[in-house]
């Protein structure tokens, strides 16, 4: 391994504080103070419990059609009612989306 190798940030499980090695093992939730926090995919089942949409993962397929049908739902409001607050809220969940890229996915190998 060269320097740049290890220079690289890690990101370890929330929950089992291990590695995370790749985005195939990797759930990421919104959890505060961490904001993006990171699991194992192993760890993110045992966690949860029981559906509870805070810990809907945030790089799963369910959240991309949560973007989807939130997105569009907030659209159509907004054009019904010409109130900013549905444009707003409608980025809350994409930009969220882009933070788990940002802050996790992208340090991660694919496989
Ligand atoms: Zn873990």
């Amino acid at each position: 391994m060269d320097e740049s190798e290890n220079k690289k940030r890690k990101i370890f499980c929330e929950r089992c504080d291990d590695e995370i090695t790749s985005r195939g093992d990797l759930i990421t939730i919104l959890q505060f103070p961490v904001i993006i926090a990171a699991y194992h995919l192993t760890c993110y089942s045992k966690q949860a419990l029981g559906w509870n949409p805070r810990l809907t993962p945030l790089n799963g397929i369910a959240m991309i059609w949560l973007i989807i049908v939130f997105g569009v739902t907030c659209l159509i409001m907004f054009a019904v009612t010409h109130l900013i607050l549905f444009l707003i809220v409608a980025c809350i969940i994409p930009v969220l989306r882009l933070l788990s890229w940002v802050m996790v996915e992208r340090i991660l190998p694919k496989s």
